[in-house]
């Protein structure tokens, strides 16, 4: 039987990559000189897409592949793909829930924890010799805050499990309450905003969620604010935070993610108040093997007839 074909249009974990190579006839769409040839001579065959978070797959790209039975994405946020497109032509989405939940909430910690008591800034200060004229500046402290979680899901929960631990109080913003946490429940960013003295992002992108965190609500959270983004760029507006965070109206931030990564605007990179991650939430090697290995799982089951592994649409 010949081998099902496979356009791979994002890169992920190198070992899984080649285990899938292996099994299948893949064609790297990003190492194609010309990739609308590519596309042309796979169009009469080609039933699968593989693709990452990042680079999604757009309604021009699927429609240029007739026989599209399957996109597979390499994460657990789909908003790169035209999931309406995908619907309306019964192509399956498949992604990687859960198998990263735990080490993106670890980042987000890790990002809080950094924000707040200046890790990068005092790893700074120790190698450029400063310690030496004298101590860093004393900094924020993370006990008893009030953390604001927008988008209690598999990622929002973990997080909050974890400010539990560092005994803050949480309350989350959301399109559903939930009655199984006993978590102060907000029907709006801007009053959770105000309530909190820490904002994490940890929503899904695209449309439904854009500049969810406005410019409001970071003036509600305010100078002694702090706001952590581990979820797209796209939620917050983020050129206000800039703006606020380099006028004094916002204290601090941690970003993992931005708009049109990997671009980080200069004057966000300019800001001391800031800790810039590249999009690494779920990137260590368990994890993503983890992932590349539920890529592998839902195409294996599409070419042999099963129910997918982790549907999306
Ligand atoms: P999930 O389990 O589907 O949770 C998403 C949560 O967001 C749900 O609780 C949902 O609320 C909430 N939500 C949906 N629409 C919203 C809206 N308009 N406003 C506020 N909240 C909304 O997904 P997950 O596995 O936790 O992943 C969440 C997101 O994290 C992903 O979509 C991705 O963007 C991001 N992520 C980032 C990294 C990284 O490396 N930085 C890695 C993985 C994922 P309901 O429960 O009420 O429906």
């Amino acid at each position: 039987m010949s081998k099902a074909t496979i356009l791979l249009m994002g890169m992920f974990y190198q070992p899984k990559l080649d285990e899938l190579e292996k099994l299948y006839d893949c064609h790297r769409h990003w190492a194609a000189p010309d990739k609308d040839a590519l596309v042309a001579s796979l169009a009469d065959r080609c039933e699968i897409v593989v693709t990452n978070g990042g680079r999604g797959i757009s309604a021009q790209e699927m429609a240029q592949l007739p026989k599209l039975r399957l996109v597979a994405c390499f994460g657990v946020g789909v908003d790169a793909i035209d999931l309406d497109y995908a619907r309306q032509h019964g192509i399956a989405v498949s992604n990687t829930p859960d198998v990263l939940t735990d080490d993106v909430a670890d980042m987000a910690l890790a990002l809080l924890l950094g924000t707040m008591r200046r890790i990068p800034q005092g790893d700074r200060f120790v190698r450029e010799g400063r310690w030496l004229a004298g101590g860093m500046p004393v900094t924020r402290s993370l006990q008893r805050k009030r953390i604001g979680v927008v988008g209690l899901g598999r990622i929002g929960r973990a997080i909050a499990s974890r400010c539990e631990a560092f005994n803050t109080e949480v309350g989350y913003f959301g399109p559903n309450r939930k009655s199984d946490v006993s978590y102060k429940y907000f029907d709006d960013v801007v009053a959770m905003a105000d309530w909190a003295e820490v904002v994490i992002a940890a929503c899904p992108g695209g449309p439904s969620t854009y500049r969810i965190v406005s410019r409001a609500a970071l003036e509600a959270l305010g100078p002694d604010g702090v706001f952590i983004n581990i979820a797209r760029g796209s939620v917050v507006d983020q050129e206000a935070m800039i703006e606020l965070l380099a006028g004094g109206g916002l204290g601090a931030a941690g970003l993992d993610v931005f708009d049109n990564e990997p671009n980080v605007p200069a004057e966000l990179i300019a800001l001391d108040n800031v800790v810039l991650h590249p999009h690494q939430g779920s990137a260590t090697h368990p994890t993503r093997a983890a992932m590349g290995q539920l890529v592998i799982d839902n195409v294996a089951a599409l070419v042999e007839g099963r129910e997918l592994v982790t549907r999306v649409v």
